[in-house]
């Protein structure tokens, strides 16, 4: 590590208020997650410390065991004196920089850069003033977020459907053997528009004979129906579909974007997959300009990577950022969800998140 910077990770597992599966048994499941947080200080800025998260899977090539030392590696390539905090604009322009030295010095790894990158980001909001929205030149105002269901079985999902009613859009993990029985039971007590995710486990047949009923059932849209390079079976469906298809598994890195032009109606964007905050932004600029509607997403993660996805919300056009309302426990303060279910982009500098004090 560029002497000059001082950085601490720490484990966090954390249990789930409900059991969360997946279709993707290697997403690690179960009863709690794991993530890493991270303090970040820079000799040039004393007093002040950046809180960043990020959530490795597996299925993207981290783990929590390779994180700290990929995160070596990124700030070995970037010397603290780039973070320049004279003016909210020259840090703007600095964390971008610090973005593509990143990119730089090892391809992917979007966990690990996501957590130094949101902790640079509240560094810097921290040392100019101002909130990281803002410091990215973005509104406040965002779309509000949906809430998500795991698979389960169907009443017991219906149940949770139910205790869910306040959010304006539901998101339900298919790719079980119930996926219909599923889709009908939460259809039977909540009205509002569902988002179904396969998370890779279709296949064109089980997708083809759902989707009749995907449309009786007014979905809203279909997640990830197939494994990631299966562009074949995606544009298929697609053409078959009203409802759109959006791209998750498929589309990590901005770079997976153009392949999918003419594949899929969406795309859906996170930070720990792409890389922070800069790099959501630039993704989510990108998709908008290949006309792909898009998806701000999340993983299981505390309130400090929700609240670095809410700051880019407001370029996404769904929105599903309910990582840490997933979790029995979250150990950060200071974001709030309104009433309306959109998250509260706070005035305060950098994140506006802190660590709960204990007691
Ligand atoms: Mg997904």
């Amino acid at each position: 590590m560029s002497t000059g910077w001082d950085l601490r990770t720490r484990v966090l597992r954390i249990p789930y208020r409900d059991p969360f599966r997946i279709a993707r048994d290697s997403h690690g499941a179960g009863a709690a997650m794991s993530t890493m947080v991270v303090e970040l200080r820079s000799d040039r800025l004393p007093g002040l410390v950046g809180l960043g998260e990020g959530y490795p899977d597996a299925y993207y090539g981290e783990t929590l065991a390779t994180m700290p030392i990929v995160m070596e590696a990124l700030l070995d390539a970037v010397d603290p004196a780039a973070l320049d905090t004279s003016s909210p604009g020259a840090a703007r322009a600095a964390l971008a920089r610090v973005g593509t030295a990143f990119d730089a010095t090892i391809r992917g790894h979007g966990a690990a850069k996501c957590a130094l990158d949101i902790a640079l980001h509240d560094l810097a909001g921290r040392a100019t003033g101002v909130p990281v929205h803002r410091l990215l030149g973005l509104p406040a105002e965002i779309p509000p977020t949906d809430f998500t269901l795991g698979l389960d079985e169907p009443a017991v999902v219906a149940e949770r459907a139910r205790r869910a009613g306040r959010f304006p859009a539901l998101k339900i993990k298919v790719g079980g053997p119930a996926d219909l029985a599923t889709l009908e039971a939460v259809r039977g007590v909540y009205g509002g528009p569902i988002r179904v995710d396969a998370n890779t486990g279709w296949t064109p047949g089980s997708a083809a004979a759902l989707l009749p009923a995907l449309v009786r059932l007014g979905v809203e849209l279909i997640e990830q129906p197939f494994p990631p390079r299966r562009y074949d079976w995606m544009r298929d469906l697609q053409a078959a579909s009203p409802i759109p298809i959006v791209a998750d598994e498929s589309a990590v890195l901005v770079e997976d974007l153009d392949a999918l032009v003419g594949i899929v109606d969406g795309v859906n964007v996170k930070l720990a997959k792409c890389g922070g905050v800069g790099a959501a932004a630039r993704m989510l600029a990108r998709a908008r300009e290949l006309g792909f509607r898009t998806f701000l997403g999340c993983m299981e993660e505390t309130s400090v990577g929700i609240a670095a996805s809410a700051a880019v919300a407001s370029l996404a056009e769904w929105v599903d950022l309910d990582g840490c309302l997933l979790l029995a426990d979250d150990p950060f303060t200071g974001l709030e969800l309104g009433d309306d279910c959109r998250w509260r982009l706070s005035d305060r500098p950098g994140l506006g998140v802190e660590l709960r004090a204990a007691g």
